[in-house]
Parts: C-alpha cells; structure tokens; sequence
C-alpha cells in the first residue's frame, strides 16, 4: 500500500486523493503501467506448441511479420502450428499495411493513412518480438482474429 508523500498516512491503492490531508497524489505513472499491462496482456498459446517447432521455424515466423515476405512462411512452412499461428498474425498485420496504403490515395482522409502506417509497424514490431522470444502470443487488439 502506498503512502502519502505529503502527511505519510497510508493511502488506497489508486487513489487520487489522501484521505488524511487531501494532497492530490501521483497516480497517473500506476495507471499508465496498468493501461499498458492490460494492452499487452493478450492470450499466450506457447505452451500448446511443440519446442522443437518453435526453434525451428522462428526465422519463418520472423518473416511472418515482413510484409510480402509473408508468402516464403505460407509456401514454405505452413505444416508447422507455430510457424500457421504467425502467420495468421502477420496476415492482419498485412491488412492494416495495406489498409493505410489505400488511406493514403484518398484526399483529406489521408492524414490517417501515416498513423495507420506507424500502428501496423508496431504490431510487426511486437510480432517479431513474439516469435524471437519463441512465444505464441496474440497482438494486442488484433490478434484475436483468425483468418487461417
Ligand atoms: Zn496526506
């Protein structure tokens, strides 16, 4: 339980005032980590795969993340469940890609198209992240979707 920096009286977690003196206490920096674990807290299916098809395949699955490079994983590789989860992955990641491509040809609306651009890079980041770690975990937001 955290104290009051002002008075020292304990304080409830989260809570944004002291009950004891009123001082207006820091939470946003608790609340950010707590915003931040909840995103990236997504289902983790690791344990369901063999270990050796994760060593194997994870440079498959990097390529999973790499925009046409996508098709090496699905010709190549799409017998192994972890390489067939990633690639998943990796295809909505493809469609935001190509979503914000299409963003940017529309006058006016196309201001969005770099945001989308920039969102569709950080979950290619977390992808490769995922499968560096040998891990099959969902992205945030997206990854529970399942288009294979
Ligand atoms: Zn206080």
């Amino acid at each position: 339980m955290p104290y009051c920096p002002k008075c020292g009286n304990k304080v409830d977690d989260g809570a944004a005032f002291c009950q004891n003196c009123g001082a207006k206490l820091n939470t946003s920096r608790t609340d950010f980590s707590d915003e931040l674990k909840r995103f990236t807290d997504t289902p983790d299916s690791t344990s369901q795969y063999d270990p050796r098809d994760i060593a194997d395949n994870k440079v498959m699955g990097v390529l999973c993340y790499l925009g046409l490079l996508w098709l090496v994983p699905l010709l190549a590789a799409k017998n192994s469940p972890f390489v067939k989860f990633h690639l998943n992955q990796g295809l909505l990641v493809l469609i935001i890609a190509l979503a914000s491509s299409i963003l940017n040809w529309i006058p006016i609306i196309n201001i969005f198209g770099w945001i989308v651009s920039v969102i569709a890079f950080a979950f290619a980041i977390i992808g490769i992240v995922n499968v560096c770690q040998g891990k099959a975990q969902e992205l945030p937001l997206i990854g529970k979707y399942k288009l294979l």
